[in-house]
């Protein structure tokens, strides 16, 4: 299989074709190796337009909502990104490409370990991966000029914005465990602007601000 073409189509097919135009996104998008990510098993679906299995329950996400969340993160060179949910790392490297200073958090110890083994070998040596409770955010290296939650919650998790640095852009799935609306919020002062991207469909968060396990 070629992956370079299975990229190249990827990022036409999936996501130029429904409307993401950032071209720092794109690139990245079709820079990242996704196969690298999964099992081999599944290197012959890494392209594909779904999440795929990685072990302990949990998914690697669809390609489209990965780039819908990278692109509406606005990131900057250099700009300083926690994200929530570290799972395989494909989101994390996708991140670091866009040339952010990606914190990243995964409750599971396991995914936590591999992802970081996985980042370092890819060398990707601006993305830090610790194992914990993101719903409460990562206090010590806040604020962030952006947080991306890749798990669902029931309400907006308020430490996320305690953390977030002004102008800061925070993008988090919220609703029930079925489906939730992707939603972004932009921090002015001492209040939130809130906008809807869509539907989307993730694994829960779990957590002191998400769900219980
Ligand atoms: N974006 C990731 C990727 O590209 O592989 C996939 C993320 S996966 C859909 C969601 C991840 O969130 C899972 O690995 C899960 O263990 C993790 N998670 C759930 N609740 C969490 C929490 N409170 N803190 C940190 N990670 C959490």
């Amino acid at each position: 299989m070629d992956y370079v073409v299975a990229r190249q189509r990827m990022v036409a097919e999936q996501l130029v074709r429904r409307g993401i135009t950032h071209p720092r996104v794109l690139r990245a998008m079709a820079t990242v190796r996704r196969h690298l990510f999964v099992e081999e098993a599944f290197w012959g679906r890494a392209y594909g337009d779904y999440s795929l299995p990685i072990g302990e329950k949990q998914t690697i996400s669809q390609p489209f909502m990965v780039a819908c969340m990278a692109e509406a993160l606005e990131l900057e060179e250099d700009q300083r990104v926690l994200e929530i949910g570290t799972g395989s790392g494909y989101q994390t490297a996708i991140l670091a490409e866009l040339g952010a200073r990606v914190y990243s958090i995964e409750r599971n110890r396991a995914l936590a370990l591999r992802a970081r083994r996985r980042l370092e070998a890819l060398g990707y040596h601006h993305a830090w991966v610790r194992v914990g409770d993101g719903s409460l955010g990562w206090k010590d290296k806040a604020p962030f000029d952006a947080i991306v939650v890749s798990a669902g919650a029931p309400a907006i998790p308020t430490p996320l914005i305690e953390q977030l640095a002004e102008n800061g852009r925070l993008i988090v799935p919220v609703g029930d465990l079925q489906s939730q609306v992707l939603k972004k919020g932009t921090k002015r002062g001492m209040t939130v602007r809130w906008t809807d991207l869509g539907d989307c469909v993730f694994v829960k968060l779990i957590g002191e601000q998400g769900w219980n396990g």
